[in-house]
């Protein structure tokens, strides 16, 4: 079995918030970019990559040329192709930006195929820890909405059966401590005790501000608490991760495995949480798993929760899936949520067909 074509496209997938319904501001559009790679015998793999934001157009063209590079190479050897792709470039394009983006959706294809080749879902080549894994939703309890919007919002996520779920601190403006514990409290006694509620910050704090609002909130009883500051800020996260009790969280925004060596022996975070395409892909995510396991640290998955089911499922360590609906548009089916977990599919690959009506109304 070898690579024989692919085929990569533009695709602006509507922002909406398909969970409760609570959109900041409508009629947005996020620009992704769609890899099919299809080998000699007919199986074809899937994938998307993002954050290109206006460089979208730079992206599509690295996707284009790694997947040239792929062409005629056994989609078995994944690792193979990863060497090849990185020496491609003169080891000089990564590990941060786009050369990664784009390294990431060929990795996620290779391993569609793989399963598709072997007729065996993802998570049980990865692994196969569970069958079925907890999952929050996320994307709806934003800071931009009112508190009563956020209360809203938060009841129809428990009335649809979640029974965890992601709001946001660094309200915008100019908010005092004491604003930044109304909305969590007013969140809380939306959902009551028994909702695991987290918090993202989005980097938005500096280190003391963490510590100060950090502890102010303890008694809200937070799942974690995210991104308190500055991805790269090793130490400073450490300094809030030894003066707080809740769980920190943090990883979505680093690039590549090494930056997760510094974090973790920095005792930076409690949870780590790794991006698929800033990682470099499935192959990347799992090594960090691996990593986060002999650290004792459990391992959270960042959106596209149809294709991170999988990863956060195979590991031992895995412990809930952020339920991000930025891209379930754009497939025919996706795993079903029953009593809070994830259920995970039984079809080989990623069990993902792209809808194919979305995409030709998606295409930029
Ligand atoms: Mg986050």
């Amino acid at each position: 079995m070898k690579i024989s074509s692919y085929e990569v496209a533009i695709l602006k997938v509507p922002e909406d918030d398909p969970l409760a319904n609570m959109p900041e501001e409508a009629g947005r559009f996020r620009p992704v970019v769609m890899l099919r790679l299809r080998t000699d015998n007919g199986i074809e793999g899937i994938a998307v990559t993002f954050y290109g934001g206006k460089m979208t157009g730079s992206l599509k063209v690295a996707v284009e040329e790694l997947s040239e590079l792929t062409v005629g190479e056994d989609p078995l050897r994944i690792e193979k192709i990863v060497a090849k792709l990185r020496s491609g470039t003169g080891d000089s394009c990564g590990p941060g930006g786009i050369f990664t983006l784009a390294l990431s959706a060929i990795d996620i294809a290779l391993w569609d195929i793989k399963g598709k080749a072997l007729e065996q879902p993802l998570w049980k080549l990865l692994g196969g820890h569970r069958d079925r894994v907890p999952t929050y939703a996320s994307g709806s309890l934003r800071r931009g909405l009112t508190d009563d919007q956020a209360q809203r919002a938060a009841q129809i996520l428990v009335q649809k059966g979640f029974r965890e779920m992601k709001t946001q601190m660094a309200l915008p403006g100019n908010p005092t401590p004491a604003d930044e514990v109304r909305r969590v409290t007013v969140v809380r006694e939306a959902i009551g005790p028994d909702i695991k509620l987290m918090c993202d910050i989005n980097q938005r704090w500096r280190p003391e501000q963490a510590i100060d609002i950090g502890s102010r909130v303890e008694e809200v009883g937070l799942f974690w608490l995210e991104d308190v500051t500055t991805a790269d800020d090793y130490q400073g996260l450490a300094r809030v991760t030894a003066a707080l009790n809740t769980p920190i969280a943090g990883g979505e925004y680093l690039y590549g495995i090494a930056p997760f060596r510094q974090m973790i022996e920095a005792r930076s975070i409690d949870i780590v949480m790794v991006d698929i395409v800033r990682a470099g892909g499935v192959t990347q995510w799992m090594k960090i798993a691996g990593m986060a396991e002999a650290f004792n640290l459990p391992i959270v998955s960042h959106v596209m929760p149809e294709i991170l089911v999988h990863l956060v499922a195979a590991c031992p360590n895995g412990l809930t899936v952020e339920y991000m609906p930025w891209m379930l548009a754009l497939y025919e089916e996706t795993p079903v949520i029953d009593n809070g977990d994830l259920i995970l599919p039984t079809t080989p690959g990623l069990g993902l067909k792209f809808d194919e009506k979305a995409i030709a109304a998606f295409r930029a």
